[in-house]
């Protein structure tokens, strides 16, 4: 893949990553099969009072998907379309699990078609046996002492252990 070269088909994929998980990293490899290249875009989001900072982050995601050819991990503090533009990119990619991200998806997918028309947003399903995975609960179950192992990769899960103790 030659970068942003003319034609080269690019989408983010807009997230807090607190921490990254496998149901993300499912939607990541399922999304890196249909673009030339993916920009995972890493949201400073301080609303959410996240457990990592935007650079721990952003090095978590970067160490798990060092593997994938075609991904690149940038944090972003904008308004998400002006941030796919500014990457050049013709899609947004978006998880969905079940209902409840339905109803918050649809109204951001139908302002974010508001304020650009020309990008997309687009849905993936995980695979079924990742999908009730979601980092709210990854960390509530690591504050309570429980194990994560089956939601997370063992560095991400070595990383939240240190952050806990
Ligand atoms: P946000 O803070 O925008 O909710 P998240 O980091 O929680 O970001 O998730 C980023 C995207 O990944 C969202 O579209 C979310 O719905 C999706 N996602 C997260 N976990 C899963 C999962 N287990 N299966 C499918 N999509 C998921």
């Amino acid at each position: 893949m030659s970068g942003n070269a003319p034609g080269s088909r690019i989408a983010v994929y807009p997230g807090t990553f607190d921490p990254i998980t496998l149901g993300h990293m499912d939607i990541i490899r399922r999304g890196t099969h249909l673009v030339d290249k993916l920009v995972i875009g890493v949201t400073t989001n301080p609303s959410k009072s996240p457990m990592f900072s935007v650079d721990e982050r952003l090095a978590m995601v970067r160490r798990e998907v060092a593997d994938i050819a075609n991904v690149e991990v940038v944090s972003f503090d904008s308004l998400l379309m002006d941030f796919a533009k500014s990457q050049g990119a013709i899609a947004i990619l978006r998880g969905l699990r079940a209902v409840a991200d339905f109803e918050y998806e649809y109204q951001m997918a139908g302002m974010n078609q508001k304020l650009n028309d020309q990008i997309e947003t687009v849905f993936l399903m995980a695979d079924v046996s990742l999908q009730p995975i979601a980092s709210n609960l990854v960390k509530e179950i690591a504050r309570y002492g429980g194990p994560i192992d089956k939601f997370v990769t063992p560095s991400v899960a070595a990383d939240v252990a240190a952050k806990l103790s």
